[in-house]
């Protein structure tokens, strides 16, 4: 049983370009909260930091972590292969540190599945509207125009993955969301009234894949 004493996994997910790694970062600067550092192969963007916004690493340490067996979960997302390692996480919990995970649906599945012994709220992110995924996108990959294609060509079937999370919640002014997000998971914690509209969300995402 998890105890109190203990930190909550809070793992948020999206499609690309909703905005969880922004969100994310919001989130990180709460006291108590920390981010889980995920091991990559992909090559890092011009902003990226080494051993701060991923692990960056060879495809074979990724495959000698996935041999010992450091992974809490791991998966191949846009042909580069994205991973959790267990200690850091389960160290961090143990102290009472909430730990956030930016992580993709595979990853969220396998973290679900494990059924560990910590709380786990679950969140996926949406955009308010497909044409302004697209603006975040042409923006944040400087309008490489491939990348952004390949990120909106994924974006219908990502979305579906909604259903298997606790709350879905749409990335429209960023602090409304950070807050409603904070919101969703003081009241998890504290057993407190929730303000969220599950109808709502499915009729966002009917209007979305429509
Ligand atoms: P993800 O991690 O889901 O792929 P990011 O957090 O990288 O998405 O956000 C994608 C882009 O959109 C970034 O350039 C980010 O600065 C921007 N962004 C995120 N949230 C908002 C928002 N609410 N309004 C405007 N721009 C946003
Ligand atoms: P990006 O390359 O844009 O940083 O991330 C691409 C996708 O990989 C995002 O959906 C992100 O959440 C996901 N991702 C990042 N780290 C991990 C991880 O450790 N495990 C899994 N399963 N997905 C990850």
């Amino acid at each position: 049983m998890p105890t109190n004493k203990d930190g909550v996994m809070i793992i948020l997910s999206s499609p690309s370009g909703a905005g969880k790694t922004t969100l994310v970062g919001l989130l990180s600067q709460r006291p108590n909260f920390e981010i889980s550092i995920s091991h990559t192969t992909r090559e890092p963007r011009k902003n990226e930091i080494q051993n701060k916004d991923y692990y960056f690493v060879s495809e074979k340490e990724f495959k000698r972590l996935i041999g010992n067996e450091e992974f809490l979960e791991y998966a191949k997302v846009f042909n580069n292969l994205y991973g959790t390692t267990r200690t850091p996480v389960i160290e961090r919990l143990n102290k009472g540190k909430n730990v956030l995970f930016d992580i993709d649906w595979q990853g969220a599945d396998q973290i679900k599945n494990k059924k560990l012994d910590y709380r786990l709220i679950t969140f996926f992110i949406l955009p308010p509207s497909k044409q302004i995924l697209l603006e975040r996108l042409s923006h944040r990959h400087m309008g490489d125009k491939t990348m952004v294609e390949q990120r909106m060509n994924q974006f219908s079937y990502d979305v579906l993955h909604w259903i298997n999370y606790d709350y879905v919640v749409i990335n429209d002014t960023l602090n409304n969301c950070f807050l409603k997000i904070l919101n969703l998971i003081d009241a998890e914690l504290n057993n407190g009234s929730k303000d969220y509209d599950k109808d709502f969300i499915r009729k966002h995402v009917e209007k979305l894949t429509s």
